[in-house]
């Protein structure tokens, strides 16, 4: 039986640390401030945005969301972000995705301060990470590195194979895991749909990193015994058994898989947790740097 990793668990041990992080802000007179702005009506943006209000709640960080109308102007958006931007109080800026289509998603994430952008999507933190001085590193990457690192798959010196090339996942996993720094230093390939045969590339590999949007791109055949399987996706697939019609699948075929796996992170309750967890570390290490300024 492989060893499950679960996101979930990871995520306690990272937040009791946190916990004590801000009790020693705290005390130094500094209380870790994030500000959300959410604009229109999507309903899985309410739900991400009301639990990044829980777990600042938990963790003792002051988190304050502006709700706007979807047919908010774009002007009134950056005059919300210039304002935080100049607010010292305020350690870090979400802007929840997707933005309504009027907008334009790049000016108003380039408006965000570089050392607010807790989110990491900022192109000053993108290039930060490629030439090697990260700052913030995108939350869902660094949560599936704390994964590997905490479960004790430490990615120094094995072969990872990244299945998907998005900005938001595919991309900075494979800059985090390439860094010459500890729980990196990994060789990286990625994978992606102009990839002849995936299958090749995977079987090599000691640690697969599925992220593509598609239930059963990894399969049995595809990866070796031993492998550490990270899965990334997240995927609704028909199920009338449930009373919602639907459950959460990842991008990798589990029940072939975790037979071959060391370890391997279960959908839900994997990786999906890690995303906020990550969200508060960046808005904490925000805070932080304000005690050397
Ligand atoms: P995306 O933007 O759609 O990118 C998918 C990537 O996978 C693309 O690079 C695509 O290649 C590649 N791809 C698709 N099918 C493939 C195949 N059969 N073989 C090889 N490569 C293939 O998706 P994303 O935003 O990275 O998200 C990926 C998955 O992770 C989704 O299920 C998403 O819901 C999930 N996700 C979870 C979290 C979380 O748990 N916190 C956070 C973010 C995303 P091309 O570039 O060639 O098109």
């Amino acid at each position: 039986m492989a060893e499950l990793i679960r996101g979930k668990d990871i995520k306690k041990q990272i937040e009791e640390e946190l916990k004590q992080e801000v009790e020693e802000l705290k005390s130094k007179g500094v209380t870790p401030g994030l500000k959300v702005i959410l604009v229109g009506d999507d309903p899985a943006s309410h739900v991400y945005v009301r639990n990044k209000g829980k777990a600042c709640e938990r963790l003792g960080i002051q988190e304050e969301t502006t709700e706007l109308p979807e047919d908010t102007e774009e002007g009134k958006v950056l005059e919300l972000i210039d304002q935080f931007n100049k607010d010292p109080k305020v350690h870090g800026i979400l802007v929840q995705l997707p933005l309504p289509k009027h907008m334009n998603e790049t000016n108003v994430l380039y408006a965000i301060d570089p050392k607010k952008d807790v989110d990491g999507f900022h192109p000053v933190n993108v290039g930060r990470l490629m030439i090697g001085d990260p700052d913030f590193l995108p939350c869902t990457p660094a949560g599936i590195q704390q994964m590997l690192i905490r479960s004790g798959n430490d990615p120094a010196g094995k072969h990872v194979v990244i299945v998907g090339r998005s900005n938001i996942v595919g991309k900075p996993i494979a800059n985090i895991l390439m860094q010459k720094k500890d729980g990196a230093n990994a060789t990286v390939t990625i994978c992606h749909t102009g990839t002849k045969d995936v299958g090749e590339f995977t079987r090599e590999a000691d640690i697969v990193i599925a992220a593509t949007g598609w239930p059963g791109t990894i399969t049995g055949d595809m990866v070796k015994e031993g492998v550490v399987v990270i899965d990334v996706g997240v995927n609704r697939v028909d199920d009338p058994t449930k009373e919602k019609g639907y459950r959460l699948v990842g991008d990798v075929k589990f029940d072939e898989v975790e037979p071959k796996a060391k370890a391997i992170s279960p959908v839900p309750g994997g990786v999906g947790p890690m995303t906020i967890t990550m969200l508060m570390k960046n808005t904490v290490k925000a805070a932080k740097r304000t005690l050397s300024e």
